[in-house]
């Protein structure tokens, strides 16, 4: 850990300054740039808890959210996943064409029952004429080459816009199409929209997640050239209502592990929206008394997943998640890092009962892809 940087605190003074003004900015939490450390301060806690690492789930385990590209080594991926109990990993990031073609090679080849791969949508094409045939179309063959879902990236109703110069909303009529065709092909869509509430506030010194932000200013989409969060899942929510014989997963707690209640709603009325739990285990950790409540009430609408892979080396997840998941443990961390990557603060676990960590695990993700496998 570096020692206290006078160049590098005046440094962080001056990209505070524009909106965070601190009494005395040498009293408070410590202070990260990137992995500088700008104020030496790491409270350890003097805590007696209960411990229980667990470094291979207590049962089978499908992660539905991985990435990985043509760089990484099946072989070692499956190593990696049977030393973690991991069966089958979904790779959300197949893409379209040639490189489509190569990660189904790679992997889905090389061993069709442990790689799940999802295809992408090349958005730039959106304003052609019939897009959403052209891709429906795409969708057929992909599905016809061993591509098993859809993914679609946050960009879309954030970022991607079309010649209108108008971001392109998650609800446009012209991507209609595309669920319908997943749908018809009983591939899940894993739909990924708008990001963490503090996303969409102002970097202040309200800011839950500012040193995050301060690290990473480019994942604030709070300003007037984005729309609100709110109108974001609204888009999401009307596609959802839309097209209900087409499967939606919401990643990261369909991006509202803020708000459990609003979220237990949208499963009440979109019996074809499922939810994975990838990169919000600290934000559940938090609040494990709702947490486990809704893990129980919707047990049969949540799915496992880290947003890695196994054998990542950087701020590895499987543990902490099988942590939280299986134990009673309390108040430890959410991450392997030297500081908390997403807020100040620690988590509990939640005890699952063994009929809901099997359905977490594993045993709805083998329904939606169609496995069906009853693991040993
Ligand atoms: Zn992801």
């Amino acid at each position: 850990m570096k020692r206290f940087d006078p160049l590098l605190f005046l440094v962080a003074l001056f990209l505070g300054s524009s909106c965070t003004v601190y009494p005395n900015p040498n009293i408070g939490k410590a202070l990260h740039i990137g992995d500088e450390v700008l104020k030496d301060y790491h409270p350890m806690t003097t805590l007696v808890t209960e411990k229980h690492l667990i470094s291979k789930a207590k049962y089978p385990v499908v992660d539905v959210h991985t990435h990985f590209g043509l760089d990484q080594n099946p072989e070692a991926i499956l190593g990696s996943m049977d030393a973690l109990g991991v069966k089958r990993v979904v790779n959300l990031s197949g893409g379209w064409g040639e490189k489509l073609n190569k990660i189904l090679q790679k992997f889905k080849n090389y061993a069709p029952e442990r790689f799940i791969i999802m295809c992408n949508i090349d958005f730039s094409r959106i304003d052609e004429t019939d897009f959403g045939e052209k891709v429906s179309a795409f969708l057929e063959e992909a599905h016809s080459k061993g591509a098993e879902g859809l993914k679609i990236f946050k960009s879309l109703g954030l970022s991607i816009k079309d010649k209108s110069g108008k971001i392109v909303p998650v609800d446009d009529p012209r991507l209609d199409s595309i669920w319908a065709k997943a749908g018809e092909l009983g591939m899940p869509v894993l739909i990924h929209v708008a990001d963490p509430t503090a996303f969409f506030h102002p970097i202040d010194r309200f800011n839950e997640r500012w040193l995050q932000l301060k690290r990473h200013p480019s994942w604030s989409f709070d300003g007037n050239e984005f729309p609100s969060k709110d109108s974001i899942l609204k888009q999401r929510n009307n596609v959802l209502a839309k097209h209900r014989n087409t499967l939606f997963i919401g990643p990261h707690i369909g991006s509202s592990a803020e708000d459990l209640k609003y979220l237990s709603e949208l499963l009440d009325k979109y019996s074809n929206f499922y939810v994975d739990i990838s990169g919000r285990v600290a934000e559940l950790g938090r609040q494990p008394y709702l947490a486990r409540k809704f893990f129980i009430k919707y047990q049969d609408r949540i799915l496992f997943g880290t947003d890695r892979y196994p054998g990542k080396t950087v701020q590895p997840r499987y543990s902490i998640y099988y942590r939280f998941l299986e134990t009673a443990d309390e108040y430890f961390d959410y991450y392997k890092h030297p500081f908390p990557p997403t807020g100040e603060w620690k988590i509990y676990g939640i005890f699952l009962p063994n009929k809901v960590l099997r359905k977490v695990y594993y045993e709805n993700s083998e329904k939606i892809f169609k496995y069906g496998t009853v693991f040993n």
